[in-house]
């Protein structure tokens, strides 16, 4: 996909940002892209790139790793998948976010890794809002116990909350699960813990990004609408 495709998109993504924005009263300024690209190309990925989009994120480590490579230093990049202790070495020379950190043995394991490199990782807890089965995250129950846990792992840098939203048709059906992260976050705010910056809220999608804007996303996460391979949709005034 061409870069001028990519910026079309990203404009109208960004009208719609704006859109939610005036609805709730927020600075459009505190809504960052990142543009997924699991399933671009390396093309695609420079072509988000050239398009203005900073902020890149990526899934699995064997597709990611060699793109990163290739794509060389521009942007910055951020693991938003499920991500095995086993390759956080792989990935954290790359990455400068991790979203998706879920478990104590993978904060041990971003601290050893990190620490070795002298360097700190930006990470986003992930909470499993809605308690499907399928889905990866803590309970909400347990992320004070988890920060108590890693609060001396001093290169794990917590920056806020990720959840992914179930599927559903309409993105109406994610506004509970959206306001329930933002009030997880509230309440790690006001603990005002020493190791714990709260300011971040990655959620949102293709299919339900304006609502979580609306409700205080500070990071997005979209791929398909971005880069993927379907053609502009007129029914969605793209
Ligand atoms: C693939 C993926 C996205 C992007 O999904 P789209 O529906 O294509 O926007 C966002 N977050 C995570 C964790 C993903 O794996």
């Amino acid at each position: 996909m061409h870069a001028t495709d990519i910026h079309l998109r990203y404009e109208q993504v960004k009208k719609r940002i704006e859109a939610a924005c005036a609805k709730s009263r927020r600075d459009p300024r505190d809504v960052r892209v990142v543009a997924v690209t699991k399933y671009a190309t390396r093309e695609t990925t420079e072509a988000a790139l050239q398009a203005g989009i900073g902020h890149i994120g990526e899934s699995r480590v064997q597709d990611a790793v060699p793109k990163r490579e290739a794509v060389g230093d521009q942007g910055t990049w951020h693991f938003i998948g499920h991500l095995q202790s086993n390759k956080v070495k792989e990935i954290l020379p790359y990455f400068s976010y991790v979203h998706s950190l879920d478990r104590l043995s993978l904060a041990k394991e971003i601290q050893k890794r990190a620490h070795m490199q002298g360097r700190t990782v930006q990470c986003m807890v992930q909470l499993n809002i809605s308690g499907e089965k399928t889905k990866h995250g803590l309970a909400p129950d347990d992320v004070l116990g988890f920060l108590d846990a890693i609060r001396d792992l001093d290169a794990v840098r917590i920056r806020g909350l990720m959840t992914m939203a179930p599927h559903v048709d309409d993105p109406e059906e994610s506004r509970d699960v959206f306001r329930e992260l933002k009030d997880w976050r509230t309440v790690l705010q006001r603990k005002d813990l020493p190791h714990v910056q709260a300011d971040h809220l990655s959620m949102g999608m293709s299919n339900d990004f304006d609502v979580a804007v609306e409700e205080g996303a500070t990071f997005v996460r979209l791929g398909s609408i971005l880069v993927g391979r379907e053609r502009l949709n007129q029914k969605e005034g793209l």
